[in-house]
């Protein structure tokens, strides 16, 4: 008798695609595999990428006051001392005492047997677990050469505060940007690449004098979920979530969570974090480095340290919600019958191949033309040539890769130097002179709406 299947989940179907198609692979998958670390492949990187090109123009290029900057993974141990990380940043964890299983306690019911091996009573007293990973620089390894991957890429952004006052031209209100690699040493890290042990975020810390907070707050909220509509995220899935008192930051003034709506089974998660921080990191950089980190105002000669309102988003986090918020499953009706097309409906701006050329036919000269045609669009976007096939199934494959212009050549090509413009997400087809070809494709990016 064949085996009971376990349903497929969507998140499971997503993840299934990106290993077939090669966006995203466990890490180190021929030796089995490692917990909470994944690699991007191909398609991976460019939708990675794209997102994060996105988001760096989108705060930088289009913000005249925020500057960027690119601080280091390793920093001295005293910077994790004052921004309270050493002493704080830790999840309350038990330990499975029979299969020695670990697990966040706030996340599962201690008073259940445990999930793994069934096995009652066996966890160990709540007790706290540093995420923070440590390591050692130089040759020693005493204690003075102890270090940690940075959990955060905020601390970055508050040691560099003064040598970017000193050495630029900013003046407050202003915003520090920066994108990097994180590391938190994470028990629980199902759900994907929602939550790894080495991740990217996009962080921007914009100073400002105390009490302007109460402006720049409300603005960097409306700021940040006006992004999201722009890069074509359905806006029905996502919300506000308020941290209430018990979520909040001991120094944090007000915080606020923007929340996706996942698919089955994850639902609503954080997707990035808005945050009045008051000047409580520069506040504890001055205490713990000796240097006052404050700020003379030029005009009026206050002097004071500013507080800061912080961005806080999850860029490996934000492409699986592009992942999510693209995937569809629609079921045509064709004359065989009914069909499954699975399509990832991506922004133009984020799809990893924007447009593909395929030749109906090889012979006659037909591959060499659409090949040079490939060939001459690559300035303008990120192309693939595929000849393989029959044309439906070109079609299909790259319905799932989430391409939004598939254009063909036939021998009216030859003829006419016209081409076929086939859209993605309404498979509607329409002839136009080669020439017309990156305008329109253009033009049809620029009025991009999902249906
Ligand atoms: P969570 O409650 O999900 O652990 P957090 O509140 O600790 O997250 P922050 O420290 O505010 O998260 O980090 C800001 C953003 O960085 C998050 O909104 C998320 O997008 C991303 N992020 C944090 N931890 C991880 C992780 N382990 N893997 C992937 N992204 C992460």
């Amino acid at each position: 008798m064949a085996k009971n299947k376990k349903k497929q989940t969507e998140l499971d179907k997503i993840v299934s695609l990106c290993r077939r198609r090669g966006f995203i692979f466990q890490s180190s998958e021929i030796y089995g595999g490692l917990n909470g670390a994944y690699d991007y492949g191909p398609l991976g990187v460019q939708l990675k990428n794209n997102i994060r090109d996105l988001w760096w123009k989108e705060m930088t290029q289009m913000h005249d006051d925020i500057v960027g900057l690119d601080a280091s993974i390793l920093m001295a141990s005293k910077v994790w001392e004052a921004s309270g990380h050493i002493k704080n940043f830790s999840d309350p964890m038990v330990d499975c005492k029979e299969c020695k299983s670990r697990f966040r306690a706030d996340q599962i019911d201690l008073e259940a047997p445990c999930p793994v091996c069934g096995s009652k009573d066996s966890f160990t007293e709540p007790r706290d677990f540093n995420l923070m990973f440590q390591t050692h620089i130089g040759a020693n390894s005493g204690s003075a050469s102890e270090i940690y991957l940075r959990p955060e890429t905020a601390q970055g952004i508050y040691v560099n505060f003064r040598n970017v006052v000193d050495s630029s031209r900013v003046q407050i209100p202003f915003g520090i940007a920066q994108i990097g690699k994180s590391f938190r040493n994470e028990i629980t890290t199902k759900n994907f690449i929602f939550r790894s042990c080495e991740f990217e975020q996009m962080e921007m810390q914009f100073f400002c004098k105390p009490g302007d907070d109460e402006k720049w707050f409300p603005y960097w909220r409306e700021q940040r979920m006006a992004f999201y509509e722009k890069m074509g995220i359905r806006m029905d899935h996502l919300r506000w979530h308020q941290h209430g008192p018990k979520e909040l930051a001991f120094y944090a003034k007000d915080a606020y969570d923007i929340e996706y709506n996942f698919v089955e089974p994850m639902q609503w998660q954080e997707l990035e974090g808005v945050h009045s921080r008051t000047d409580y990191d520069l506040t504890q950089h001055s205490k713990f480095c000796g240097k006052q980190q404050d700020y003379l105002d030029p005009v009026t000669h206050e002097k004071y340290i500013p507080y800061v309102v912080e961005t806080s988003a999850g860029l490996t986090r934000n492409v699986l919600m592009a992942l999510c918020d693209a995937y569809d499953e629609e079921v045509l009706t064709t004359e065989k019958g009914e069909d499954v097309r699975t399509v990832l409906h991506f922004h133009p701006n984020l799809a990893p191949v924007k447009v593909a050329v395929l030749p109906l036919v090889k012979k006659d000269g037909i591959a060499e033309m659409a090949k040079e045609l490939e060939q001459s669009l690559r300035e303008e976007f990120p192309t693939f040539y595929d000849q393989g096939g029959a044309i439906g199934r070109r079609y299909r494959r790259m319905d799932e890769i989430g391409t939004p212009y598939c254009v063909t050549v036939d021998y009216d090509t030859k003829e006419d130097n016209t081409v076929t413009l086939r859209f993605r997400d309404s498979m509607e087809q329409v002839r136009i002179p080669m020439s017309e070809l990156v305008a329109t494709i253009k033009e049809s990016t620029k009025n991009y709406k999902r249906k």
